[in-house]
């Protein structure tokens, strides 16, 4: 039995290399198994540099690998390794076809039990390997010490059932699995398969399961076998496992081994200190990468680590100074965020088909969409950018139409006249009927194919044209990482169009969808990582077996390694101990013991782990410091650990006021002032800058839901529509009747939203239709009742008025507009109206006793809006009324139960002397007000309030 012991700190992969000295540099006759495929590159590179010319190599393996030569080659069998999708979609139909089935009635379609599909072919699979069947699946409760559930009982049950079937099924259609290809290869393989090979090296392999046990042993029982353990913690009981006679010697490697360096632990606040801490650390190598070698790793025990890695480290680095060798959930890449987003799109399409605006627009705007190239007469990108945010333009413009038919969109007039516009000055933009073309095109690539879906097939392969489409029409290649993400993503979607799920059909879109997030989510993308070369940026599991000299490990946390997550699987603990299935007490020393033979080979090794609120070093990270207290005799572990820390100035600065040129002060002069450019310098002076000197406006989406200004412009239009026939004459009760308000309400709704009477549209029509109806019951109708019992009448003076005046201040004439939803006169009085959809009235309150008219900083805190003293000093001009017969009102309709307290005004309208006392303070802080605003020496000044009001600015970007 031939079994070598390597000490701690032996290298591997130049142990083996030692150990095979074949006659004649024809290694053909020599085998050589890892766990990994990566080992491999080294053992041919280290040949190689050994035997200085042509030399015919060993046979190298992954252990997987192995088993699937000995299956193909050696003993000639058949079965078409099946992919996971296949099986699931095998044990799909076993599931329809058993009474009582798991879940009920929870899993009857395909994308419903795709998921639980997985988790139990891998149960099935980790059983088979454990070289049990059904029948030991079927009668585990009587081998477990406690009573289970019944519901886990019942899904043991079921599993049992699906071992039953699925094996046979899976041989009867012709294909085998991994566990099903080791049983035949342990059951059937003898000597005389192996007639041709000299030596089987099992090279730092971790045994786990049973059939890989039995496997080993044979091959060692034969004289054909070698292990190769390395002895790291735990390598006990790997060979307990084994189960080796208790007489055995082990030879061991006798030469001295360097000893292994202590680790550096480092810990950073987050992931982004971490990668500091490692370019600080390997800043030497980074500064001349050519100093990098195969010997240096850094060890992503995190995944998504690789990404800001790749932003702060290699990106700098030439590629031909590293490789990437690990594995990336597809479902995190931004390919996958592309689909999803055609997919939500596809989604949400109402019965018609038509595609919802804010959706279409993420779709359209993604960078790979409007990223396709403008085919002719040069392939470019601009012009399709220009052709989406034209788009965006149009879409934007009618915000209130949700709804969409591609076709509607491909003949809009703004879609035409915004491309126009937009390409007007474009250098050889081709004409708008090009642009329309291409934008028929790219329609007809990506989101037409799923007017009808047939079947899976159908579906994965409408997704595979989309990626062609984006692969090599657009810009999408020239991305970080694309073509591995396509490859991955390919392959995924070949799988699924070529899977036994492909004559599935479903009658809801939202299944097809379905199954393609979760096929999705069960895919990665193989950075493979060849050739061999520089800097080597590891999966932990992919660092296994290699001869590293300097390893930096990231993300050495608690819940990243070991994870959390117990593993996914239907059988409960005690029927894994009863049934000797691995557990993830297992998983864990697995992992404990490649981790101690990783740090115990490496001369420089660094811990990196974030320690913060929520994250915490890994229990292995705990466990080496202890270790370290001891050998030192040290009670705390602070000197053992660097600290890494960086500032980042969080600290928001005051933003720069911004000085008034001499024009600017006179084109003040002659600006037109509304309660809304006043109200905005009053909140802040620079963002009156912005406004309303620089122009500056923010761009407008089309939103998810409908905003509070889509609201109130719907609001009004509905009133205007309702009141524009009584204007002039006087208003009756007979004029306020509901029907009149719902056709003028469906009307303006037919004009705002295209019709849509659905989703969030719908449900804002139910609720203005009722609100308006009950402003009219319980606050109009009261108002003409009451001016009627009094033998006064309310004639409507005007709706939506546009009121311009000039008024002196300071001795230079001002010019004021204001504009106002309704005027109207109460018994001849004359009352301005302004409809609010909002219910608050402190936004517009005017809290005189707070105003200090000599303190300038009283001013903001005191004063809500200037709205209604614009309105009374313009309107009182305007109307040649004097001031205190002019009664200027909110009427806030966003109130829950509209009654006649929905008039509000912040003035004393009872009592004339103070409401001129009112009116007058008002009047003088707006001269103030202008006085400063047009003083060339005044500069536009941030407002001194507090963070709050900036966080809620517009131009907080522009600012801060
Ligand atoms: S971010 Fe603040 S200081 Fe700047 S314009 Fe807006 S409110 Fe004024």
């Amino acid at each position: 039995m031939k079994i070598t012991l390597l000490p701690s700190g032996r290298d591997l992969i130049s142990s083996v290399a030692e150990h095979l000295h074949p006659p004649d540099k024809d290694y053909s006759r020599l085998w050589v198994v890892f766990s990994e495929t990566r080992p491999g590159h080294y053992l041919r590179r280290a040949l190689a540099e050994r035997e200085g010319s042509a030399f015919i190599p060993p046979v190298v393996d992954s252990l997987e690998g192995f088993v699937n030569r000995l299956f193909e080659e050696k003993l000639k069998l058949r079965g078409r390794l099946i992919e996971p999708l296949d099986a699931v979609a095998l044990l799909f139909d076993i599931h329809r076809k058993t009474p009582g089935r798991l879940g009920g009635g929870g899993f009857l379609s395909a994308d419903s039990f795709f998921s639980v599909g997985l988790k139990i072919f891998a149960d099935l699979e980790e059983v088979s390997l454990a070289g049990l069947d059904a029948e030991n699946l079927a009668g585990v409760d009587g081998l477990m010490g406690e009573a289970l559930p019944s519901e886990s009982l019942e899904r043991l049950q079921s599993l049992a059932h699906f071992h039953g079937h699925f094996y046979k099924d899976l041989a009867g259609r012709g294909y085998s699995s991994p566990a099903s290809r080791l049983r035949a290869v342990v059951e059937r393989l003898r000597p005389e398969h192996l007639s041709g090979v000299e030596e089987i090296c099992l090279a730092g392999v971790y045994v786990l399961t049973r059939l890989e046990r039995l496997l080993l042993r044979k091959l060692l029982d034969w004289g054909l076998g070698r292990l190769f353990v390395l002895q790291a913690p735990g390598w006990e009981s790997l060979l307990e496992t084994l189960d080796l006679p208790a007489d055995i010697a082990f030879p061991e490697e006798s030469r001295d081994s360097p000893p292994a360096a202590a680790s550096r632990m480092i810990k950073s606040p987050d992931t982004h200190g971490q990668i500091f801490a490692l370019n600080k650390s390997l800043e030497i190598e980074f500064g001349d990468p050519a100093r990098l070698s195969e010997k240096q790793a850094v060890i992503l025990c995190a995944s998504e680590t690789l990404f800001p890695l790749y932003r702060q480290t290699l990106a700098r680095l030439p590629q031909e100074t590293y490789n990437i060798s690990l594995g990336y959930p597809l479902s995190r890449t931004p390919l996958y965020s592309f689909f999803d987003k055609l997919l939500e799109l596809i989604q949400t399409r109402d019965e018609s088909r038509r595609v919802y605006a804010p959706h279409y627009l993420r779709f359209a705007l993604h960078p790979y969409t409007k990223n396709i190239f403008f085919p002719s007469p040069e392939r470019r990108s601009d012009l399709t950018r220009i052709l989406f945010h034209a788009v965006e333009e149009a879409l934007v413009g009618r915000r209130h139409k949700s709804f969409w038919d591609l076709e509607e969109i491909e003949a809009d007039e703004g879609v035409r006249r915004a491309v126009e516009e937009r390409t007007r000055t474009v250098p050889g933009a081709p004409d708008v009927a090009a642009f329309l073309e291409h934008l028929r095109d790219i329609h007809a690539r990506t989101i037409r194919p799923f007017r009808e879906v047939l079947n899976v097939e159908d579906f994965a392969g409408k997704l595979i044209g989309v990626l062609e489409t984006v692969a090599q029409h657009s810009t999408a290649r020239l991305h970080h990482f694309f073509q591995p993400y396509a490859e991955a993503m390919f392959r995924q979607l070949d799988g699924l169009r070529a899977s036994l799920f492909r004559n599935v059909s479903f009658e809801d879109a939202a299944s097809y969808i379905h199954l393609f997030r979760k096929v999705m989510r069960s895919g990665s993308v193989a950075f493979a990582g060849t050739p061999l070369r520089g800097l080597q940026v590891l999966g932990f599991w992919e660092a296994r077996g290699l001869p590293l000299d300097d390893v930096s490990l990231l993300d050495v946390n608690e819940g990243v390694i070991p994870s959390f997550s117990r593993p996914d699987s239907l059988l409960p603990y005690p029927a894994r101990r009863a049934l000797s299935l691995p557990t993830y007490e297992e998983q864990e020393e697995r992992m404990a013991y490649f981790l101690r033979a990783l740090l115990g080979r490496a001369r420089t090794a660094r811990i990196f782990f974030v320690e913060n609120h929520d994250r915490e070093p890994s229990r292995f990270v705990e466990q080496l410091l202890w270790e370290r207290q001891k050998a030192e005799g040290r009670l705390g572990t602070e000197e053992f650990i660097a600290g890494f820390e960086y500032r980042v100035d969080l600290r928001i600065g005051k933003p720069e006021a911004a000085g008034k040129t001499p024009e600017v002060a006179a084109a003040l002069r002659e600006f037109r002032y509304s309660a809304s450019a006043l109200d905005e310098y009053l909140r802040c002076p620079l963002s009156f800058y912005y406004r309303f000197v620089l122009k500056i406006r923010e761009p407008e989406e089309v939103a998810l839901s409908l905003e509070s200004r889509d609201i109130g412009t719907f609001v009004h239009a509905v009133l205007q529509e309702f009141f524009g026939p009584c204007v002039g004459r006087t208003l009756r009760e007979q004029d306020l009747e509901a029907g009149r308000l719902r056709k003028a309400l469906d009307r303006r709704f037919r004009e705002f939203y295209g019709g849509d009477e659905v989703g969030s549209a719908f449900l804002f029509k139910r609720q203005a239709e009722r609100h308006l109806e009950e402003f009219l019951k319980r606050y109009q109708i009261p108002v003409v009742r009451e001016l009627e019992a009094s033998g006064r009448s309310l004639v409507i003076h005007s709706l939506e008025g546009t009121w311009d005046v000039t008024r002196e201040f300071g001795g230079r004439m001002f010019r004021f507009r204001a504009r106002t939803d309704r005027v109207e006169h109460r018994g001849g009085r004359p009352y301005v109206l302004d409809y609010k959809t909002g219910a608050k009235e402190r936004y517009h309150a005017l809290r005189f006793d707070k105003l200090d008219i000599q303190s300038r900083d009283s001013w903001p805190g005191a004063v809500g809006s200037l709205q209604l003293p614009v309105y009374s000093l313009v309107l009182s001009r305007a109307l040649n009324t004097p001031p205190q017969k002019l009664v200027c009102a909110l009427l806030m309709l966003g109130k829950s139960v509209p009654g006649r307290e929905i008039e509000f005004s912040p003035f004393d309208f009872q009592d004339t002397a103070t409401y001129l006392d009112q009116l007058g303070r008002m009047e003088d802080l707006i001269g103030r007000l202008l006085g400063e605003i047009i003083d060339p020496d005044e500069p536009f000044r941030p407002q001194e309030r507090g963070r709050e009001i900036c966080s809620k600015c517009s131009y907080r970007t522009l600012c801060l």
